[in-house]
């Protein structure tokens, strides 16, 4: 094992149901060693599914989250002042591009332009990672892949993916799973039964349809088990899904008061 990533390995398996054979097609894209773009609305399975494919292909997963301060820097490393002077240190990408992991980009579009450039190299037949301020070029490790995921439905026109970035990934389209799967989902990560995981999913479902009244985004299967989870702690079902569902999905009174309303059609 490399001791440089040996916290990176995902020790048992992370629970994953499969919607629309995300499984093989990862397979393939990692077969062939292609960036992959996992595209969805937050909280609905693509972090899960990075997981579970790091697991199933016996890689270690190295996860950033991204965000408009980041800077190339911080992906692929400084000279950092040490006792022993300065000292180079290899960022996150940088880790995983010598070793051989995966190397999640959580949210890419986060992050500014000239810090998106550094991974072109990467996500072409180069496979190459230069280190502008260390003058080395690095050849990516065999195993290594580079996956990102994004939120189409957070971007405004100035902050969307450029193609020239985009047109470099494979792309799978992530939704919130269907009724019965995310039931199945909720019910097994939540710990709770299936006929109360089924009452959660359903107002999910009514909440996304607010969308078309003003709500930016409707409640997303990680807020359902959390509702869930709360509710098998303890908390009454009512007062759950307030603290997980209606108070953080919105600021505006009336959109509380319609969130609420279904929460109260169904407990
Ligand atoms: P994101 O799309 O924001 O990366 P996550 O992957 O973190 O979302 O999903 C949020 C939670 O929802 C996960 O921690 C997991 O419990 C659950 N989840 C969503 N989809 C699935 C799925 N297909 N199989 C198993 N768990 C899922």
């Amino acid at each position: 094992m490399i001791e440089a990533l040996e916290e990176y390995w995902i020790g048992h398996e992370p629970f994953y149901n499969e919607v629309d054979r995300e499984v093989a097609m990862f397979e393939a894209a990692y077969a062939l060693r292609l960036p992959l773009m996992l595209k969805g609305p937050t909280g609905c399975g693509k972090t899960r599914l990075v997981e579970h494919m790091a697991w199933k292909l016996d890689r270690p997963l190295v996860t950033v989250a991204c965000n408009e301060d980041m800077t190339a820097a911080d992906l692929v490393g400084r000279y950092l002042l040490d006792a022993n002077g300065t000292t180079w240190h290899d960022g996150p990408l940088t880790m995983a591009v010598r070793h051989g992991a995966i190397c999640y980009l959580d949210e890419v579009v986060e992050t500014r332009q000239d810090t998106t450039v550094v991974i072109h190299p990467l996500t072409d037949a180069r496979r190459q990672l230069p280190l502008d301020k260390k003058g080395e070029l690095i050849q990516a490790h065999p195993d290594f892949q580079l996956v990102v995921s994004y939120n189409p439905g957070y971007q405004s026109h100035t902050k969307d993916l450029k193609q020239s970035t985009r047109q470099r990934f494979l792309a799978l389209d992530f939704n919130y799973p269907p009724a019965d799967l995310e039931r199945r989902i909720v019910a097994h990560e939540a710990g709770i039964d299936s006929a109360l995981a089924a009452r959660l999913v359903t107002i999910g479902e009514q909440s996304r349809a607010l969308v078309e009244r003003g709500l930016e985004e409707g409640m997303s299967t990680r807020m359902l088990i959390h509702a869930g989870r709360l509710i098998r702690h303890g908390v009454d079902a009512v007062a759950a899904c307030n603290l997980a569902l209606v108070v953080p999905l919105s600021d505006e009174p009336d959109l509380q008061r319609a969130l609420k309303n279904l929460v109260d059609a169904h407990f």
